[in-house]
């Protein structure tokens, strides 16, 4: 059912690849917008011309196409509101900043930046409880304030570079309701009359953008990180100034993510430290060629990630944590996102990528196998590698992982573990495993049911444990004490090759 009167962004700056963080909060946004048959946007806030990273807006599109999360307007697609890169709207942001001047709710601002940089200064030696260009400091200040607005116009005439700020009030409480956080008070007196508009490069600051592309755009929710509170009371003014407070969108501000510790901010450092990845694909810096590691090239599966990722702030209240992306958006609420920071747990990705990847079908994972190991498994036949799949899938948390559960059902072993030989290997092992052989070649029928009873029958008659036998031959057969059911591994082997493994390893392990 669609809904046309909820309208979600999200509204990243292309500065570079993009953070898990924000994956986090454009699933919340898809997700809320999908329950209540809304639309889905990307805008692309590029106004910060220093900071811009080329690849970076195709990094990030990139990236929803991966998770499988796709927008239903904005950069890319199009939509009835269009452009949705702010670069391309720049000609919209002028006219509300000179509105404001008209209306004296903003002023022309010619200050130097050694003129800041002194202010900055002489503020925090003073120990002024608000140390920034606000209303107790903008009476000093070379602005059309102090100036006048004739002389400010001939100023701007001469081509004297300047900002455009807003006018704070003084000492007023703005008031706003978060969905999340609940009601939210700040008084005026505490914020800086912030830049909204810079003549330097003719393009307004992220707040008077963002304000103005969330108004024109109808949108309805702005559901973004915690990061952007500080910011929200400026927000909140800027609609009642322009004259937009009737179609104020509502508010959430989702909880940071945290480092595995709990300690601060899920930064890059974190990831490249304790050898996880932050970045939902791999990254290379067009400046330095230094590669971040990516979701994606690590091996997981994106809707394993989007369900790790669900539960970074979010719970459905029950103890259900596997949901398929349709579930998710059933389950989902902002009521039930948390207003405390999410943990990073990156060992909770791995059991997330261990589930989806028990989930999937052998004929899945034998496809990205193949993919994996194309060489190595050129010489068999795509039934068996997937019957492999089948048999090994569930003892590992990667599809790269599988090869080292698996390799002994395409290559003899290479080695044997000495560990275990010295524990397991006895005196007459070698003379047990040639009897065995005989009553493995005598199985009409390899399979391994047969092969289990064989054996079982075999350890009964000589009055010796299973292991005496299943040990020594599974050390025969994969080198080590790993892999499947043992029956299981020699029936799909095959019974020539299980006798040559066992006939080898006869030769090669000394008994103790
Ligand atoms: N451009 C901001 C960012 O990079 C958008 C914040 C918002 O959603 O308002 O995250």
């Amino acid at each position: 059912m669609s809904n046309q009167s909820i309208r979600v962004r999200f509204a990243p700056s292309p500065t570079g690849p993009l953070h898990i963080g924000g994956v986090r909060t454009a699933l919340y946004n898809y997700l809320f917008a999908k329950k209540l048959g809304g639309t889905f946007i990307l805008r692309i806030e590029d106004t910060d011309s220093n900071r811009f990273v080329p690849g970076a807006e195709e990094y990030i599109i990139d990236s929803f196409k991966w998770c499988g999360l796709p927008f239903d307007e904005g950069v890319g697609i199009g939509g009835p509101y269009a452009p949705y890169r702010q670069s391309e709207r720049k000609e919209i942001y002028k006219q509300y900043a000179q509105q404001l001047i008209r209306e004296d709710k903003a002023y022309y601002a010619f200050d130097t930046p050694e003129e800041l940089e002194n202010l900055r200064k002489k503020l925090e030696s003073e120990k002024a409880s608000n140390t920034s260009y606000s209303y107790h400091v903008r009476k000093d200040m070379n602005n059309s304030l102090t100036l006048g607005m004739a002389a400010s116009e001939s100023m701007i005439n001469e081509g004297i570079p300047y900002v455009i700020r807003i006018k704070m009030p003084e000492n007023t409480i703005i008031e706003v309701n978060d969905i999340i956080r609940g009601k939210i008070e700040v008084n005026t007196s505490t914020l800086d009359d912030k830049v909204l508009w810079k003549s330097s490069d003719q393009l307004p600051t992220y707040h008077l953008a963002n304000v103005t592309d969330d108004f024109l755009m109808k949108i309805s929710h702005v559901i973004r990180g915690e990061e952007w509170l500080p910011s929200l009371p400026l927000h909140v003014l800027l609609y009642q100034y322009l004259g937009w407070q009737a179609s104020m969108p509502q508010f959430a501000h989702l909880p940071l993510l945290l480092k595995p510790d709990g300690k601060g901010k899920l930064s890059k450092r974190d990831g490249d430290k304790m050898g996880f990845p932050v970045f939902p694909l791999e990254w290379i810096d067009p400046k330095t060629d230094e590669i971040s590691m990516g979701y994606r090239e690590s091996g997981y599966f994106p809707d394993a990630l989007v369900n790790f990722l669900s539960f970074l702030g979010w719970n459905p209240g029950t103890e259900k944590e596997l949901f398929s992306l349709n579930e998710l958006i059933d389950a989902f609420s902002l009521e039930h996102v948390s207003k405390s920071g999410a943990r990073f747990d990156f060992e909770k990705a791995k059991w997330f990528n261990h589930q989806y990847l028990m989930q999937k079908s052998p004929e899945e994972i034998g496809n990205i196998f193949m993919k994996i190991n194309k060489e190595k498994l050129e010489a068999f036949p795509q039934d068996y590698i997937i019957k492999v799949c089948g048999l090994v899938k569930d003892r590992v948390s990667f599809v790269h992982e599988m090869w080292s559960q698996s390799y002994f059902f395409f290559e003899d072993p290479q080695q044997y573990d000495q560990e275990l030989i010295k524990k397991k290997w006895k005196s007459d092992t070698n003379t047990l495993l040639s009897d065995a052989i005989n009553v493995l070649d005598n199985i009409s029928l390899f399979t391994a049911p047969a092969i289990h009873d064989a054996l079982h029958e075999f350890c009964q008659q000589k009055n010796i444990g299973l292991g005496m036998v299943m040990i020594p031959l599974r050390l025969s057969l994969v080198g080590a004490g790993i892999g499947p059911d043992l029956p299981l591994i020699l029936e799909m082997l095959g019974k020539q090759t299980v006798i040559k493994r066992i006939q080898k390893s006869i030769n090669t392990i000394k008994s103790e």
